[in-house]
């Protein structure tokens, strides 16, 4: 039996074509999406063929950012058909040394929905059905929309930041970069207790957005950005200059937290680095416990929904995803 799916064949050749139905395992849950958020590295997938080093080599089903119904388990304790449910698309293999360290978003063998990181590839969630672990379903709290909880993801990706850049309460925060990782991390910034938030991008669009959000203040990244003007910064853009500002822009023994899949090099920040005594810290992806957090805290109103810029059905998945390219555009969601 095939479903329809989202299959990207390499750079700009994206396809809704018929996939094989997936097997369903002991452990496993089969569920039917229903919202798929697009993410930036769908878009890479589809834009350049590859997310830095992790290039196209098969066709591969996109998507990671689901909220789905129940089909049918092989599962004791799994939610009864009909349910709906987030999905946490990392399935970390729960042995490695990372793993038992506590930090399975750094799991060296973990299958991520929709990523070429592997080969084969790990097929992901832009489909009529999909197959997941158990422990990868997380049931929608009493009304919860569908649309709002298929930010779990990204917001997930936010509150891991968070976490990373160590209490906030009553911090000065600049994020850099407006897209929807920066807009969630000013939302979970402002949970958190920061007392201003400065936002950074190059066009006006998301910063009005960024305002909307609870930004305290807006820069154009064009403009150099104050000095001594944060105690954290998150780096959301991927740009290297980004990054040079958010050294600028800290205080002494101040924290960068770097989100950006930028791709490009490092840029010479070493001296101030060094003088000013500031950390410089990755954050990639979250953990299972997060993303049960993040869903919380959508139920609980955090307000993701100016994010929201459009909804697309699978058929028009390549018009949904030319609009999510676009600089204006913020969160692009299929509805199945
Ligand atoms: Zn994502
Ligand atoms: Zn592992």
């Amino acid at each position: 039996v095939s479903v329809r799916a989202a299959v990207a064949h390499g750079a700009h050749d994206l396809r809704v074509e018929e996939v094989d139905e997936q097997p369903l395992g002991r452990g496993e849950v089969e569920v039917r999406p229903l919202i798929g958020g697009i993410c930036g590295s769908d878009l890479h997938y589809f834009n350049d063929g590859a997310v830095g080093d992790f290039a196209l080599r098969e066709p591969m089903v996109l998507g990671h950012e689901l909220v789905a119904e129940v089909v049918r388990a092989e599962a004791a304790d799994a939610p009864a058909p009909g349910t709906l449910v987030a999905i946490d698309p990392s399935r970390p293999c729960r042995r490695c040394e990372r793993c038992r360290a506590g930090a399975p978003n750094l799991c060296t063998e973990v299958r991520f929905l929709g990523s070429a990181a592997r080969f084969p590839h790990v097929q992901g969630g832009f489909r009529e059905r999909l197959v997941v672990g158990r422990e990868q379903v997380v049931p929608l709290p009493d009304g919860l929309e569908p649309e709002t909880a298929a930010f779990a993801e990204p917001l997930a990706v936010a509150i891991h930041a968070v976490g990373r850049a160590g209490a906030l309460l009553g911090k000065d925060v600049l994020v850099t970069g407006a897209g929807p990782i920066g807009l969630l991390v000013v939302l979970a910034a402002a949970r958190a207790g920061a007392a201003s938030i400065t936002v950074s991008d190059l066009h006006p669009t998301p910063l009005a957005r960024a305002r909307e959000v609870g930004a305290t203040a807006t820069v154009d990244a064009r403009e150099p950005v104050a000095a001594g003007l944060a105690d954290v910064a998150f780096e959301a853009s991927g740009s290297p200059a980004a990054l040079e500002s958010c050294v600028r822009a800290l205080r002494p023994g101040g924290r960068i937290v770097a989100i950006g899949m930028g791709g490009g090099k490092l840029p010479s920040v070493g001296g101030p680095l060094v003088a000013r005594e500031i950390e410089l810290v990755g954050s990639f992806r979250f953990t299972a416990a997060e993303f049960r957090t993040s869903v919380r805290e959508l139920a609980a109103g955090i307000g993701v929904r100016p994010l929201l810029s459009g909804s697309f059905a699978l058929d028009d998945a390549l018009e949904a995803f030319e609009t999510a390219s676009r600089p204006d555009a913020t969160k692009v969601q299929l509805a199945f």
